[in-house]
């Protein structure tokens, strides 16, 4: 056949093209960087085909179809007078019907993600989101007037074929024949005929080499623009890490990441058991918005042998070290592996368990330097945190926690566990913790008086995965974690009161049976509210508070599984009232007076919805408020007088 075909492209391409066309994305170079990964994933496609058919033909003692002496390698050539940059590659190659599918559909990654990334974000000119994604094959025509494409695939009855394009819609295709076809070689050559606003920038070899380094620094094949090659830099996590200086490090993590700062800290590592692999890996200063936008942003990327196997696999390493960037090479997998494969890979499951084992030691080392962690926690527990499912790393894990606490001067200050065991106070065999909005709020929470009238530290919890990290560990060397909120005043009782400063405590409680009568006359108003009323052992500046019947749950998390179930219900609790709080003790002698007094009923009712306002479980604050300027009312009115 040596009839030219003219196809239409398909509508999304349109549209992506029409984009990249007008946009006035200014980075316009990163079509070198598209073209040149493309062509570097043709060339790793030939050392798959030809290592996969070399050890099937050593099977059965035949010649490969697929040998072929010639280095592979990516040429540049510029040709300033006739407008035209080259690109070329010895690698794979495609057949016509590739051609078309390849380069006239957008089933492929780049392009389509672009696309859809596009859309998500609204914006129609593009610009924030091209270099972020690749563009794919297309990007060459933000440079292009026209483009084409001869290439000829690697299989041995293979016919070249030409593919040519302005980029305005339709493309053409012919089989070559005849001299033209005896000079296309194995591979894939890209004529761009550039724009003319583009020639001066884009035919200058040094400019080239400079794009190519900052781009395409480490591609694993060389690319030789005008005959020299650009790319210097090897496959940095093969090299032994002493040589490595830290610009290396630096350049490696910005080609990976794009990301021009330093990295916070690098992992390199050479393992050899029970796994062989090299991997380079980075911890980024800032984190990224793994639960909005780049959600799916992460992983390593996997080479076998220096040939780039799969980027950014999930597999290689724990979601909740999702932050860690870089490479992973092991010479245990065959290259020709699927991704079918890869994907309940034993292997790879071994890779992820010595990896997540080395990041956490790696972390422990970091934590040595309390501002250098500080970073790494402020950006990225977050994340770290729900690896409190890691069962295997559980005290490695607990180790690494951070917490503000009640001995904090500041907002920023953090604590670990051991920090808390080694100030402990004698006998002390709990850790304690509490969830609030806010350092204020928790500052003001009745729940905490008692361990400060005592000095316990409690340890500050302000996410709601806190808590859940909290219920899965349990345990931190022997000391239980527990809810400050669900402590034993007895627990505690037999430590040296430290802060006797609140007014409650020179006071002495009303006689037991004006209590009782008390406590009666509050559940008779409260009714099917609370399940009890009783005396506090817990309280020192606050007239009541409310607790948990089961003694387990705190509210928080109860709130969480309320939400989780759908239950808007207000849970039933304990009421505990302070019997030397100086309104408990005003009510006792009140009520004692005369049992059916209304202020009693209506201080009682306000006490309690203030309680559930503290809780969080107040819905309706009408009464409330009401029964406040009720109050207001009177007691302006006797303060009047009295003054
Ligand atoms: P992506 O690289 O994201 O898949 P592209 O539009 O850049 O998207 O390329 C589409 C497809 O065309 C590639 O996946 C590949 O199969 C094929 N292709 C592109 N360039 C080459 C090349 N130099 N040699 C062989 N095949 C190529």
């Amino acid at each position: 056949m040596t009839a030219q075909a003219t196809y239409e492209f398909k509508a999304e391409i349109k549209q992506l093209l029409d984009i990249l066309v007008h946009s006035l994305y200014t980075e316009r170079e990163i079509f070198l960087r598209e073209l040149v990964s493309n062509a570097s994933d043709a060339l790793d496609k030939l050392r798959i085909v030809t290592a996969t058919s070399e050890s099937a033909d050593a099977d059965n003692g035949a010649e490969s179809a697929t040998q072929d002496e010639a280095p592979l390698e990516i040429r540049i050539e510029a040709d300033k007078d006739a407008k035209t940059l080259t690109i070329s590659d010895n690698g794979i190659g495609m057949t016509e019907a590739e051609l078309v599918e390849n380069i006239g559909t957008i089933a492929h990654s780049g392009s389509s993600s672009f696309l859809k990334a596009l859309k998500e974000s609204g914006n129609s000119s593009a610009d924030g989101i091209i270099g972020r994604f690749g563009v794919g094959f297309y990007s060459v025509y933000m440079v292009a007037q026209s483009v084409s494409i001869t290439t000829r695939s690697y299989r041995a009855d293979a016919q070249p074929v030409e593919w040519i394009s302005d980029g305005q819609g339709a493309y053409t295709i012919r089989e070559l024949t005849g001299d033209d076809a005896a000079a296309a070689t194995r591979g894939t050559k890209i004529v761009i005929s550039l724009k003319d606003d583009y020639v001066a920038e884009f035919t200058e070899q040094d400019d080239l080499r400079q794009v190519i380094r900052k781009h395409s620094n480490f591609i694993g094949f060389p690319i030789l623009v005008g005959g020299e090659r650009a790319n210097t830099v090897p496959a940095l996590w093969r090299e032994p890490k002493f040589q490595i200086t830290k610009e290396q490090y630096k350049e490696f993590y910005s080609f990976l990441t794009y990301d021009h700062d330093e990295p916070l800290d690098t992992l390199h590592l050479s393992v050899d058991a029970p796994v062989q692999f090299n991997a380079l890996c980075f911890i980024p200063k800032k984190s990224k918005d793994f639960m909005g936008f780049d959600r799916e942003d992460w992983g390593l990327d996997l080479y076998v042998r220096r040939v780039l196997i799969q980027r950014q696999n999930k597999d290689l390493i724990p979601q909740h070290l999702m932050f860690v960037r870089g490479v992973v090479d092991t010479e245990d997998l065959p290259l020709n592996i699927s991704r079918e494969t890869l994907q309940d890979n034993l292997l790879i499951r071994k890779i992820n368990t010595t990896l997540a084992k080395q990041v956490l030691s790696h972390l422990a080392k970091m934590a040595e330097d309390k501002d250098a962690y500080a970073e790494f926690w402020r950006e990225h527990s977050r994340v770290f945190k729900a690896g409190y499912m890691d069962f295997a790393n559980r005290e490695a894990f607990a180790g690494l926690l951070r917490f503000n606490s009640s001995s904090c001067e500041t907002a920023e200050e953090l604590v670990s566990f051991d920090e808390y065991i080694s100030r402990a106070k004698l006998d002390q065999k709990k850790i304690y913790f509490a969830f609030g909005p806010s350092r204020e709020a928790l500052r003001l929470n009745p729940h905490l008086e008692i361990f400060r009238k005592k000095g316990v530290e409690v340890l500050y919890l302000f996410e709601p995965i806190d808590e859940f990290v909290m219920d899965a560990l349990r345990k931190h060397k022997d000391f239980d974690l527990t809810p400050a909120e669900v402590a034993k005043p007895e627990d505690l009782a037999s430590l040296p009161d430290v802060d006797t400063d609140s007014p409650e405590a020179a006071e002495t409680a009303p006689e037991q049976p004006a209590l009782d009568a008390l406590f009666e006359r509050f559940k008779t108003i409260l009714g099917d509210g609370v399940t009890e009323v009783r005396a506090s052992a817990r309280l020192t500046g606050s007239p009541c508070c409310l607790v948990n019947p089961d003694g387990q749950t705190t509210s928080s998390m109860d709130k969480i599984m309320r939400h989780m179930s759908h239950d808007t219900s207000v849970p039933k609790k304990v009421m505990e009232l302070n019997p030397k709080h100086e309104i408990i003790r005003n009510l006792a002698s009140l009520n004692q007076a005369d049992p059916a007094d209304p202020f009693v009923e209506q201080a009682a009712r306000q006490l309690f919805e203030s309680a559930l306002l503290l809780e969080g479980y107040l819905t309706d604050p009408h009464a409330l408020v009401g029964r406040v300027q009720d109050l207001l009312a009177k007691s302006s009115g006797w303060y009047t007088k009295a003054k």
